[in-house]
């Protein structure tokens, strides 16, 4: 029998692989002109086979994130569809649910508005770079002058987005005016290192090195802490956290166990469950969640090949560090190997984490200049949509 308790749990829901977008750095780039898109039938079956598993292990909330390709390719009547499901299946077993969707935002209707203010959506999440030329069309140009319309468009509903852009070699050079931008929106805002491969070669001279990530990410921190807003800037209100309860040594400890705490499924458009370290690698695919039942896939052969490759993980980084339990290294554990980095003797090794924890902790014991009336030490996270 598995042991398995989350609290909550976050579904990725790969709806489609259509987009109206063409971003260099896409791991979904081979599939982009894919029209097809899950069908309703297979989505009743998905939820049916996903229940038992939540009210057997007292499972309180599922968040549902709506993934693509582009999710607002999809007509409003699709999304009403599958809310009249979960409302059906889950509501009335009395589980909370919600829904977030994922977007590039070019192609906002007025019935994917009505959407979020029915709360059929609760939560959307952006993608824009504003630098770096990756994100472009199939002409190759880029179309960051709708999003930011459509922004505006949902910003007059009073209806707020988070912001992803991704850190990459093309990106990086901008990092300060995309942090400035995005500062003065006073939006929340997550830099995502690139962490997927769609096709060989797809990143060759793309990857930032460890050493740049860390400089980077430095200079993020003090340009954030600086700002009059500080906005929640992921990843370093993590690290904020986990800084701060490092020095306030009476905080509860938590290491992450894959095995107890999984909580982020990523179902990719053919039913395939995987987790975030390993999506789309045949081998640690859990099975098909179209077919078979949730309780099975928890104790799939590929799931138990997961939680080991991940306690082997934190095994080796994570066991010596000072700052195990104040990080749970749920991070270094559901790494993909885009975003693993290994020393000079071939170990994996904690060189983005770990670093930038010191450099808070620095900046927080030493540097009396940081203005510690910012009230930015909070630790209330968020959890950031992909
Ligand atoms: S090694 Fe890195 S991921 Fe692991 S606990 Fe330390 S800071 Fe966290």
């Amino acid at each position: 029998m598995y042991m398995w308790k989350p609290k909550s749990i976050q579904l990725v829901i790969k709806l489609t692989k259509l987009c109206n977008l063409r971003c260099k750095y896409c791991y979904e780039y081979p599939y982009l002109g894919d029209k097809r898109k899950i069908e309703l039938t297979d989505i009743e079956k998905m939820f049916q086979n996903i229940l038992p598993s939540v009210v057997e292990h007292s499972i309180s909330k599922v968040e549902f994130v709506f993934h693509g390709g582009e999710p607002f390719l999809l007509s409003a009547s699709y999304y009403r569809s599958i809310f009249e499901m979960q409302q059906r299946i889950f509501g009335q077993a009395g589980i909370l649910f919600q829904n977030v969707v994922q977007t590039n935002l070019i192609n906002l209707k007025p019935e994917h508005v009505q959407l979020i203010k029915d709360d059929v959506i609760s939560g959307v999440g952006v993608s824009i770079d504003l630098f770096g030329e990756e994100r472009v069309n199939q002409s190759g140009k880029s179309m960051d002058h709708r999003t930011l319309a459509n922004m505006d468009i949902l910003a007059k509903e009073n209806i707020f987005v988070s912001v992803i852009s991704v850190l990459s070699g093309k990106t990086a050079p901008f990092y300060k005016e995309m942090f400035a931008f995005f500062d003065k929106c006073n939006t929340t805002w997550r830099l995502l290192p690139i962490d997927l491969t769609g096709y060989e070669g797809q990143h060759d001279d793309n990857l930032l090195t460890a050493v740049k990530l860390v400089k980077i990410l430095k200079d993020l921190f003090d340009q954030w802490i600086q700002s009059e807003s500080a906005i929640k800037f992921e990843p370093i209100n993590e690290y904020m956290d986990i800084a701060i309860s490092f020095l306030n040594s009476n905080e509860t400890l938590h290491k992450f166990s894959k095995e107890t705490d999984d909580s982020l499924f990523i179902i990719n458009t053919n039913g395939q469950v995987f987790c975030e370290a390993d999506a789309y690698n045949d081998l640690f695919a859990y099975g098909n969640i179209f077919t078979t039942p949730f309780s099975a896939l928890l104790s799939s052969s590929a799931r138990k090949r997961a939680i080991e490759r991940a306690n082997l993980i934190t095994g080796s980084v994570c066991n010596d560090c000072m700052y195990y339990g104040h990080c749970s290294g749920f991070r270094m554990a559901e790494s993909t190997t885009e975003k693993l980095y290994w020393d000079v003797n071939g170990n994996i090794s904690c060189t983005v984490i770990k670093p930038m924890v010191d450099y808070i902790v620095e900046k927080l014991t030493f540097d009396n200049t940081f203005p510690l009336s910012k009230g930015s030490l909070s630790t209330d996270k968020q959890l950031a949509v992909l």
